[in-house]
């Protein structure tokens, strides 16, 4: 059997429980949702303002090589004299003075001539062989897309665009470069980082990473290290890829003319870890207040009920028991235990009013075995104890005469044994008959035991109690008991006179006389 009160909290944990699990899957959803637009939202933000600025930034460089690339002396330095290269010199050196972002310009040429200023080259140097001036000639007519280098004196980082020269025969003569340093544009990358693993870099046409904001990847090729699509290129917008087993979400844009692309990416895990975070939270929140009102409402739920069951029990067990008195009066909350209550009351009034008519019927059936004898239906031993008792006192107060009669049927062995024992029992209850018709109402005759008869006759005087004697052995010698023989009686009558006399004394001398008609040949009344 269960308890309801526990089945009750079991049943709202339950609930409580499942409606947590639905609603933690259903904010969790919400809050991914919005997390990853919010997330997206921002690597766009950023990777278009990342983008206006590198724009920006490298719009400069790339006026000033297309301006420096239309100067006369410089597309024909190797045809002119030491007075007009200085000149170009002495131009490099204005643009390096103007614009602080760039740190070098120079050109070279194919007969081996290198312009620049403090800067000697080695023996040996040819700059046609040097990776910018063979990346203008590939990109010929346009400027060249960067070459990223690390100085070795000053360990900064730096980017070479170039663009080759034509002389005034129409002939490629050399190259114009300029050396701009990324750690502006590497310091504007790693702004403003409240997501911990975004990453933005940029890259040419061909993967190799120009800039970023971890030096490490400086000059590796992106697409070919994390396996990534060249479709990825074709357009901007999000693609996903995998670095040491942690999913990334990345975004690519191309920057403008410059033919690079700038990539801003995140770990998956900051779009998700921070919805768990926030799930978590409020699942927490939630289940503490789901648990509060569970306990609250299953109490709550359970004290009404229970209180209504356990009324109705206590009010039971009264009306069983039979303390009506102490019914508790209750306001049953709900109709169906009033009804309940009600019905209650009704069945146990009528099983108490039932139990009650048959209490007072067994109850008259005990009295009647208390003072009568069953077989004769006259009274019993103990009724006449009492009643003589009552009449020795009425006769020391009133000295009113009453008589003792006592009678016993003659060879009554014999009958049974004659006739059987039924018969002898019917003899006896013909006996009680017989006595109940001639004795008067006052009169009160018992069975003393076995075929002995008593008869007690308050207000009667000896001679009186004589006429009922002589009628008795009479009407024994005339009725007819339905047997061959004649039932006879012998009778001991005495009359009370001696308020000395005691109990034990009247019987002791009935008793006598009842023996002495028996001892002068039965049938006879003695007295
Ligand atoms: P006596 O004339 O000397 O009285 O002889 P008796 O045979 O009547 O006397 P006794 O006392 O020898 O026998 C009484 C018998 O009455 C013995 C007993 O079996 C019988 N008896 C006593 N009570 C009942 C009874 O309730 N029903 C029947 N059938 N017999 C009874
Ligand atoms: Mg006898
Ligand atoms: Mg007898």
């Amino acid at each position: 059997m269960k308890s309801l009160k526990e089945e009750i909290f079991r049943r709202t944990v339950f609930i409580t429980v499942l409606m947590i699990l639905l609603f933690g899957f259903f904010i969790s959803t919400i809050f991914y949702r919005t997390q990853t637009e919010n997330i997206n939202n921002f690597i766009k933000t950023k990777n278009s303002e990342l983008e206006y600025f590198i724009k920006s930034y490298f719009i400069k460089m790339y006026n000033a090589i297309e301006y420096l690339s239309q100067i006369r002396e410089i597309r024909n330095a190797p045809f002119l004299k030491e007075k007009e290269r200085q000149k170009v010199l002495e131009l490099f050196k204005i643009f390096e003075k103007i614009d602080q972002d760039i740190n070098y310009i120079y050109a070279g040429y194919n007969n081996g001539l290198l312009l620049i200023n403090n800067y000697t080259p080695p023996p040996g140097f040819n700059p046609v062989i040097r990776p910018w001036y063979k990346a203008a000639l590939k990109s010929f007519p346009n400027i060249s897309q960067g070459i990223p280098y690390q100085e070795i004196k000053t360990k900064e980082w730096l980017v070479s665009i170039s663009k080759a020269l034509v002389d005034d025969k129409g002939k490629i003569s050399g190259v114009v470069s300029i050396d701009t340093s990324m750690e502006k544009v590497i310091k504007k990358l790693n702004e403003n980082k409240n997501i911990t693993s975004l990453k933005n870099i940029i890259m040419k046409d061909d993967g190799t990473i120009i800039v970023a904001n971890n030096k490490l990847y400086l000059g590796e090729n992106f697409i070919k290290k994390y396996n990534i699509s060249k479709n990825v290129l074709k357009k901007q917008g999000f693609f996903t890829y995998a670095e040491n087993n942690h999913k990334k979400i990345g975004y690519i844009n191309k920057v403008g003319k410059l033919n690079w692309y700038l990539i801003t990416s995140i770990n998956e895990y900051d779009i998700w870890y921070p919805t768990l975070l926030k799930t978590f939270i409020i699942i927490f929140i939630i289940s503490l207040l789901s648990i509060f009102i569970g306990f609250f409402y299953s109490g709550f739920f359970s004290k009404e009920i229970l209180n209504a069951l356990h009324n109705l029990q206590y009010n039971l067990y009264a009306i069983i028991e039979g303390k009506t008195n102490k019914l508790k009066k209750t306001n049953y909350s709900y109709i169906e235990f009033a009804d309940i209550a009600q019905n209650i009351e009704s069945l146990t009034n009528n099983a108490l009013y039932e139990k009650n008519k048959e209490l007072t019927k067994l109850n008259q059936i005990l009295l009647k075995m208390a003072i009568k004898d069953n077989l004769t239906e006259l009274y019993n031993r103990n009724k006449l104890f009492e009643e003589i008792k009552k009449e020795i006192l009425n006769f020391k107060r009133y000295k009113d005469p009453f008589c003792l009669i006592m009678f016993d049927i003659d060879h009554f062995k014999h009958i049974n044994d004659t006739y059987g024992h039924d018969i002898g029992d019917k003899v006896l209850k013909e006996t009680g008959k017989i006595i109940k018709n001639i004795i008067r109402s006052t009169d009160i005759a018992a069975r003393w035991g076995g075929e002995e008869f008593m008869i007690l006759c308050p207000h009667t005087s000896l001679k009186n109690g004589i006429t009922l004697a002589k009628r008795l052995k009479e009407s024994f010698e005339n009725h007819d008991f339905g047997i061959d023989s004649k039932v006879t009686i012998s009778i001991g009558i005495i009359e009370y006179e001696n308020e000395k006399d005691t109990m034990k004394n009247i019987l002791k001398k009935v008793d006598k006389k009842l023996y002495q008609a028996k001892k002068e040949g039965r049938n006879r009344y003695i007295y």
